[in-house]
């Protein structure tokens, strides 16, 4: 297959190649268990600053006990910071996901909407929560920029912002509606078992021979290293890649 030579070329080779290797629904893809968006929800606004594992352990009490946004809005503080205690910042997460639940029942009649618009008027939801109700919950279009997709579709080549509104706004670009939440998905599971924040497992990835940050050897002997980029050379790492995929073609 050849290497792909432009941006958008790569992004849908980048998609193709990440849903061979990780092929669930996006309902499985996201590791916070959750039986409805509320549930996901809640456990998204959890998830700030801690493992999922961590929310996932605490979740199944606080959903048995306050099933519905109107039985969360309705709780007494203090019996859900017993609960979400064990994930950090306890005080705030039971502020915000109480706040979250009454907004809900008093805004939108119980049911957590499908708008970003709406939804990020919701305390405690911000446009990447949105984006994973959106995709996940629902399956309507929403790319979540955390920091794996930050770094990793940079790494790829993919973007040169660092604000992920921006970063949202490019892949937007690159990718058909129905692959931006998978594509996300995807792109923060590579990032946290693949494409390492410190060090990258390059000799594992299988995006390594369209990646222009590679560090394995034949990568870096060109003048499309990560080296060369950062020391802000006159071309842009788009054009460095650019070139990549030409002398791959050669
Ligand atoms: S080749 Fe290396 S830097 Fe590029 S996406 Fe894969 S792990 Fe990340």
């Amino acid at each position: 297959m050849a290497t792909p030579r432009t941006p958008k070329g790569r992004a849908r080779q980048v998609a193709r190649r990440l849903e061979s290797e990780y092929p669930d629904s996006p309902k499985d893809l996201c590791e916070l268990d959750h039986r409805n968006a509320f549930e996901l929800l809640t456990a998204t606004v959890l998830s700030a600053q801690t493992t999922d594992q961590r929310v996932n352990a605490v979740t199944p009490a606080l959903f048995a006990r306050y099933p519905a946004p109107a039985d969360l809005a309705a709780a007494n503080p203090v019996d859900v910071e017993d609960i979400v205690r064990s994930t950090g910042f306890y005080q705030n997460k039971t502020k915000s996901i109480i706040g979250m639940a009454e907004a809900i029942v008093d805004r939108f009649d119980g049911d957590v909407p499908t708008r970003l618009e709406d939804l990020v008027t919701i305390p405690g939801v911000g446009r990447k929560t949105a984006n994973v109700i959106r995709s996940v919950a629902f399956e309507l279009p929403g790319l979540a920029v955390d920091t794996h997709v930050n770094r990793v579709s940079r790494r790829l080549g993919l973007t040169e912002e660092t604000d992920p509104v921006k970063i949202e706004r490019d892949l937007n670009s690159l990718l058909p509606a129905k692959d931006r939440g998978p594509f996300s998905l995807r792109v923060i599971l590579h990032g946290r078992r693949v494409c390492l924040a410190r060090k990258p497992l390059c000799d594992r990835c299988v995006l390594e021979d369209i990646c222009p940050s590679s560090t394995l050897p034949a990568r870096r002997k060109g003048p499309t290293t990560r080296t060369t980029a950062s020391r802000g050379g006159r071309r842009s790492m788009r054009r460095q890649a650019a070139d990549l995929d030409d002398a791959a073609i050669r």
